[in-house]
């Protein structure tokens, strides 16, 4: 696949963030972000901010216990559908269509209301994944927030989960491949990632992921449509086969400038590695700076093919 494809991940509306400043230094200048719309970053009453009127509509209907209601007698047959069927998914991609005009703080206690205690979340401490923290903190404190440590994570990445716990008192969970990176490398005669990072991203995020998914119902994403030709198609609600589990993606509608200046607003923490270039930040192996004017992503598995590590492809 070709990482400059047709469709552009770089648009008008996406300002490269190292045209001499960082991105949250441009977002606090005022020259990043369009207006972002005031529903999408309200928040429950826990901030003392104003509740929109999407927001006061879905809490009335949560705390009556019928949030977001199915409409039609079809629409109930989701709850007593088996996971995977074809009106399981069916069902989902109804209720995923009714959430396309909600916020993602409307999706998060949609999500929560439903599937908690079996709803989980995955974060690589990215702007989005920081962001849905931030909302969880607020709307589903409870939500088991993991993180797959690969063993060839940033410094500066792992700092995150200490960062979280002081700001939010979330304890991330890191979950971590049966053997260490030493053990790892040994086995296979030096560091996989350099000959075969499909194989390495197997080992050490997908099987690790399997793990974390059994006894859970749910799993929370934080991509977004925008980020890639493989995340275009990204419903909000759908059913993820290769772990068996319903995913739930709040933010697929959002776009970078969205997520940063919820982060500014909110002075959300962040990793700092974004303010030295690196836009997309996964295992320090496979993750470089990028260049004025190159794709938000182009530092994943620079000079290869590769652009996903299979966490959020579709089969
Ligand atoms: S991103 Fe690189 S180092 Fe990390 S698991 Fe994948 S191939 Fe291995």
């Amino acid at each position: 696949m070709s990482r400059q494809p047709a469709y552009s991940r770089t648009s008008s509306r996406t300002p490269n963030p190292h045209a001499g400043m960082s991105y949250t230094d441009e977002v606090r200048m005022g020259q990043a972000s369009p207006p972002i719309e005031p529903s999408i970053i309200k928040f429950p009453s826990a901030t003392g901010a104003r509740r929109d009127k999407n927001d006061s509509r879905i809490n009335d209907r949560i705390a009556e216990g019928r949030a977001l209601a199915p409409r039609n007698a079809q629409m109930t047959q989701e709850l007593a559908a088996t996971p995977g069927s074809p009106e399981f998914i069916a069902e989902l991609a109804a209720r995923s269509q009714e959430l396309e005009g909600a916020s993602p703080t409307e999706i998060l206690r949609w999500a929560a209301g439903r599937y908690a205690p079996g709803l989980t979340m995955g974060t690589a401490f990215g702007p989005e994944g920081m962001c849905l923290i931030h909302m969880l903190a607020q709307v589903a404190p409870q939500t088991i927030i993991f993180n797959l440590e690969t063993g060839y994570q940033f410094p500066e990445t792992l700092a995150l989960v200490e960062r979280v716990h002081e700001r939010y008192g979330i304890a991330i969970q890191l979950e971590r491949p049966e053997q260490t990176v030493e053990e790892y490398e040994k086995i296979h005669g030096g560091p996989l990632y350099k000959i075969n990072p499909d194989q390495c991203c197997m080992d050490r995020k997908l099987r690790v992921l399997e793990r974390v998914a059994k006894g859970k119902s749910a799993w929370i994403s934080a991509i977004r449509r925008d980020q890639s030709p493989d995340r275009s198609v990204a419903s909000i609600v759908g059913w993820d086969k290769k772990f068996g589990l319903v995913k739930v993606n709040p933010l697929v509608n959002w776009t970078k400038q969205d997520v940063w200046k919820l982060i500014t607003q909110e002075n959300i923490p962040y990793n700092p590695l974004h303010d030295q270039g690196y836009t997309s930040i996964g295992c320090w192996p496979c993750t470089r700076s990028v260049l004025f004017g190159e794709d938000e992503r182009a530092g994943r598995w620079s000079g290869t093919a590769k652009t996903e590590c299979g966490l959020h492809k579709a089969d």
